[in-house]
């Protein structure tokens, strides 16, 4: 694969760049590899801004990879509570397990040592050893992807192997030798501010001179688009059972799609059930009884689904006994301290805030 340019020219014009324009982000102050792996792994999903509070409080909560790997899987999902994509935090709690057990409590310092822990892939590898270890190891996270594929005008699927071949060794051939780490954040930076998703700046740009797609006018149409098929809807029910100000919740198992996050007690709803249940054997099925009403619904949008989920609240007599069924009772107060996934939060919330019951509960704000 023959370059356009001379492979330099992209270092220089972007670590000059970086000097008067890079962002000052919380993570950029240390060298230390576990904060900047921290961050790497919360950027995979999250915008800096959403990131940003989570880090910190993150870090003062497990200062040092040996605090996250002693501190139960519970209280790590509580501190992501509400980032999503809960396989990132459960991932980075089996591989400071990993690290304490297997690598004498440091994070390995090459490639492969890094990608053999769970979550860490080749380009976050790749950023930790640039940004903690200053060594030159390539990146393709999403920004930086977008600015190769424009860089060098790619025109087909931006994700299929091919692409892959191709950008992986423009990356590594663009990385900057004498200084990957200021090159790293660079790059990250030009993909975040200028060569953005919706209308890039180019007049700011300091690789418009080199970029591909500028000279034959096809920035507008780069990345290519993928066509999506629309995103199934699933359709649920969940019931809202309370008694004296506690509601009941039970913990789902902690591996698989939301994996040890709680939630209220659910039932499939709609064309999905094979037989769809009323609401009333939703809650004989629990073996309970009580006074039901519908308080709305909502939609929540995962990454491979949609749910539309109906809320209902169901006034009952007293504690039942359904602990059989890894059922607990918890108060208002301590389920705002519980990892609730997020449609359940969202259904919590209308609850409380509903006229009818809000005066009941006494929430504080
Ligand atoms: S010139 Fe425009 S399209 Fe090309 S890399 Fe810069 S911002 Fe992106």
């Amino acid at each position: 694969m023959t370059l356009p340019f001379p492979p330099e020219h992209v270092a220089q014009r972007l670590l000059a760049w970086y000097v008067q324009q890079g962002r000052d982000l919380p993570w950029r102050h240390t060298r230390d590899s576990y904060s900047i792996w921290l961050s790497e792994i919360m950027l995979q999903q999250t915008t800096v801004a959403a990131a940003i509070p989570y880090y910190q409080r993150f870090l003062e909560r497990f200062p040092t990879i040996a605090d996250l790997a002693a501190a139960p899987l519970d209280s790590v999902i509580q501190a992501w509570a509400g980032l999503g994509y809960y396989s990132r935090a459960r991932n980075l709690h089996k591989a400071a397990h990993m690290v304490m057990t297997e690598f004498s409590g440091q994070l390995p310092q090459s490639l492969e040592g890094l990608m053999a822990l769970p979550g860490i892939g080749r380009s976050t590898a790749g950023a930790i050893m640039a940004l903690a270890h200053n060594r030159p190891a390539p990146i393709l996270d999403g920004n930086v992807r977008r600015v190769l594929v424009r860089l060098f005008a790619w025109r087909e699927d931006p994700r299929s192997r091919q692409a892959d071949k191709h950008l992986w060794f423009w990356a590594e051939e663009l990385t900057s030798r004498e200084d990957p780490h200021n090159y790293t954040q660079a790059i990250m930076d030009l993909g975040a501010t200028v060569c953005t998703p919706r209308d890039p700046k180019c007049k700011n740009c300091p690789l418009a001179e080199l970029c591909q797609a500028l000279a034959f006018g096809v920035v507008q149409q780069l990345p290519m688009k993928r066509t999506k098929a629309p995103l199934p809807v699933r359709r649920e029910v969940a019931l809202l059972v309370n008694t004296k100000n506690s509601f009941l919740v039970r913990q789902r198992p902690a591996e698989g799609f939301l994996g040890g996050l709680w939630e209220f007690p659910v039932g499939l709803q709609g064309d999905q059930a094979e037989s769809s249940p009323t609401v009333e054997t939703l809650l004989t099925n629990l073996g309970l009884q009580g006074r039901l009403s519908q308080v709305g619904s909502l939609l929540h949008v995962y990454s491979h689904f949609k749910l539309d989920l109906s809320v209902w609240f169901v006034a009952v007599e007293g504690k039942t006994d359904i602990e059989h069924n890894h059922f607990r009772w918890f108060s208002v107060e301590e389920l705002s301290n519980l990892p609730l996934h997020g449609a359940h939060r969202k259904a919590l919330e209308l609850v409380l805030q509903d006229p009818d019951n809000s005066q009941a509960f006494q929430v504080k704000h």
